[in-house]
């Protein structure tokens, strides 16, 4: 049906109809008082998000112009760095300091697992000689669906003392709690097409003071992804280059209804999203490709073997105008993810769970009819 399609991809998201209505109007200027005031007060708010008092600043980029940012502003050439690589953006962050020439040291699983915490505290306590300046860390593996253990790795690195956490944020924020302040991540990027309910365009990072003390030594290059003149400029409320400020429209009104829901609301609606879409997915048979203890809050990856995944994608997309998304590299073809992440509500996931029900039937899995979304509904209500 013409008009009906559904997002259930891990971004870009759905977007709020309020959301779309604010970026229908005229560009404002950005050097003017008017959207100095937008300004001011989506940086309040994206403190509020981010659970912090450090400064998170926005930048005209994906998520990945986030993470690079939040990468080479801190680091000095022949730095030594350890990056967990355990799927496609754990892998790229490697490349990310692998094309800058930074020693990179990868810290593997295998995709589909999460990484080893004890990894990451053997390389560090062996480090007596305080050699490892960060340690990179993809908390939500969107292209396995695998939660990493980042409260666990962030300690160790606490214990080196001398290392900045940076971490891949990109589909855990606004979908679990990643605690800022309190477990002192120095360096936190994201992008608005994932929890922040927004079009692509917008990326963020979070900044330590620890990391600006880094930043005053780093001596990669930098220039448009230049975070202190970020820095400078947000303190006046505006930004060094023009920003899309229509997106500016967009996020003021997007973090105003995500405050009105209030963080734990969020947190526990997509921690429901993810319980119920697991429920279902074994009700009907069909393997999980993350594990129970390290599932993401964001996205569910699932191995089906009787049947072929893009198959289900494609009967999802042309019979019920829902979009899942496939796998990524060497899981092509092998699974398909549901994303319920940002602008999802119950009646989403128990529409997609129903609609992936029938589009079994269609191909001939064997199963209960009914079982998935019985499952499904019984999580949703709370039973
Ligand atoms: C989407 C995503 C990114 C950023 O990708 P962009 O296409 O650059 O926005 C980074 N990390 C993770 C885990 C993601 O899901």
């Amino acid at each position: 049906m013409d008009n009906k399609l559904m997002l259930m991809i891990p971004g870009p998201t759905p977007v709020p109809e309020k959301v779309l209505l604010a970026m229908a109007k005229h560009p404002m200027g950005h050097r003017s008082g008017d959207f100095s005031e937008i300004m001011a007060e989506v940086t309040q708010n994206l403190k509020w998000l981010h659970q912090t008092q450090n400064d998170v600043l926005v930048l005209t980029a994906s998520g990945t112009g986030a993470m690079e940012a939040g990468i080479i502003n801190f680091l000095s050439p022949g730095d030594r760095v350890l990056v967990g690589s355990n799927g496609k953006f754990g892998e790229r962050w490697a490349e990310v300091t692998d094309a800058y020439g930074l020693q990179t040291e990868r810290i593997t699983a295998e995709w589909g697992k999460a990484l080893d915490p004890e990894q990451f505290r053997e390389k560090l306590e062996a480090d007596t000689e305080k050699t490892i300046k960060a340690v990179i860390i993809t908390h939500s593996e969107t292209s396995t669906g695998v939660l990493n253990d980042l409260e666990t790795i962030n300690k160790y690195v606490k214990a080196h003392g001398e290392a900045l956490i940076i971490v891949d944020s990109v589909t855990s924020l606004g979908a679990t709690s990643v605690p800022i302040d309190e477990w002192g991540l120095d360096v936190v990027g994201s992008g608005s097409q994932k929890g922040y309910m927004i079009p692509p365009g917008l990326g963020f990072v979070a900044v330590s003071p620890k990391a600006w003390e880094a930043y005053k030594t780093a001596k990669l290059p930098r220039y448009y992804l230049d975070l202190g003149k970020y820095k400078k400029d947000a303190a006046k409320n505006t930004t060094p280059f023009t920003p899309p400020v229509n997106m500016f429209f967009a996020l003021q009104v997007a973090l105003q209804m995500m405050q009105k829901e209030g963080l734990e609301n969020i947190f526990a609606r997509h921690h429901r999203h993810t319980a119920a879409t697991r429920a279902a997915i074994k009700a009907l048979g069909l393997p999980l490709f993350a594990p129970d203890d390290a599932a993401s809050p964001s996205i569910t990856a699932v191995m089906p073997e009787t049947v072929d995944a893009e198959k289900i994608r494609s009967v999802m997309k042309k019979r019920f105008d829902i979009v899942l998304a496939g796998g990524q590299d060497h899981l092509k073809g092998k699974i398909f993810r549901i994303g319920h992440l940002g602008f999802v509500c119950d009646r989403d996931i128990l529409s997609a769970l129903s609609s992936l029900e029938a589009t079994l039937l269609e191909l001939g899995h064997q199963f209960t009819p009914g079982a998935g979304i019985t499952a499904a509904a019984k999580v949703i209500s709370g039973l």
